[in-house]
């Protein structure tokens, strides 16, 4: 069920985790599926809900500095630093897991993904809780990230008995994700932090493409919806067909009369589109129509990780 995250919901919630329970939170990302990161068995409830396969491994989310020295081996200077620099925020760091973050959470790596969000019910609620919470999206494995608790509700339904309603997600992608290696730091997914910053402050992020596929935003095809995805550099050429959506980057005029047309942005602001790209790929979804348009948006700071996405769904289908 749907609650307001009221002070008394959250804290139903995170009684709820502290007895091993599983509950949607909102963050500046997506809504995400959470259970206490310390308890496997807790854990284990989030696989089976989202049809996850085990070899994917969950992130973990902490409200304070404390919290995250208890989960990790080691804390490197270039991970201090982009904690100070991004945290609270949408960056995930993955360090050298400690002893008590169960091999469930990590999929058996000696690596664990921390990460601390800024939202504040999802800061309540891990801070009521009193544990780290390790929390992927709330949606069925492979399928549109939720950015409402609506999402949530229509793809889990009763799966979630506690879902907490902290309206839209500002942020509206996942997490950047970075690796912090001896070597230096590699990308793992494109995301809310756009990887210029994270140079501008830590140096060199190597987009290198490993053998062994680390994050599931590796994956050639994720974060799909139903429909068929085609993204297209000219959208004036589309037949003006009632069966079709189109996503534009930025609003103006266009001839379509039939066409199902949603805007990204209302004039190319790249933070804005971000924010509204699932809830437009969720809506257009909901219509069944047959092919959805994606307008190609510049690849420079969010646009990456909006274009990786976007790249990703229309990979489902071809
Ligand atoms: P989600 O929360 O569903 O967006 O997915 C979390 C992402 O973090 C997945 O792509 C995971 O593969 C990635 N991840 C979590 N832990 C690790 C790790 N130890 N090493 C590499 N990637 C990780
Ligand atoms: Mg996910």
């Amino acid at each position: 069920m749907i609650y307001p995250a009221t002070e008394t919901f959250i804290h139903e919630a995170a009684h709820s985790i502290r007895l091993g329970g599983v509950v949607a939170f909102p963050t500046e990302t997506v809504y995400g599926l959470g259970a206490n990161a310390l308890n496997a068995e807790a854990v284990a409830k989030i696989f089976e809900i989202k049809q996850r396969p085990f070899f994917d491994p969950l992130i973990v989310h902490v409200a304070s500095h404390e919290m995250t020295r208890e989960v990790v081996a080691t804390l490197p200077d270039i991970a201090l630093r982009c904690m100070k620099a991004f945290w609270p925020g949408p960056l995930t760091l993955v360090l050298p897991k400690s002893a008590i973050i169960p091999q469930i959470v990590t999929a058996g790596l000696d690596t664990v993904a921390v990460r601390m969000p800024e939202h504040e019910v999802a800061q309540k609620l891990i801070h009521a809780s009193g544990v780290p919470i390790a929390a992927p999206s709330a949606n069925p494995f492979g399928y549109l990230s939720p950015t409402t608790a609506e999402h949530v509700f229509s793809q889990l339904g009763d799966k979630v008995e506690i879902i907490l309603d902290g309206g839209k997600c500002p942020v509206g992608v996942e997490s950047t994700i970075i690796k912090i290696e001896d070597e230096g730091i590699v990308l793992l997914r494109y995301g809310g932090i756009p990887v210029e910053d994270i140079e501008a402050v830590a140096g060199k992020v190597s987009v290198i493409r490993k053998q062994e596929v680390e994050a599931p935003g590796q994956l050639p095809y994720h974060y799909a919806p139903e429909t068929k995805i085609v993204l297209v550099k000219d959208v004036s050429k589309i037949p003006d067909d009632s069966s079709y959506g189109i996503i534009m980057y930025k609003k103006r005029d266009v001839a379509f009369k039939n066409i199902h047309i949603m805007y990204l942005s209302d004039d190319g602001d790249l933070r804005q589109a971000a924010a509204n790209l699932f809830t437009c790929l969720h809506a257009l979804d909901a219509l069944r129509l047959s092919v959805i348009y994606a307008e190609e948006i510049p690849e420079i700071g969010l646009g990456k990780a909006i274009m990786d996405r976007l790249k990703k769904a229309q990979a489902r289908h071809s």
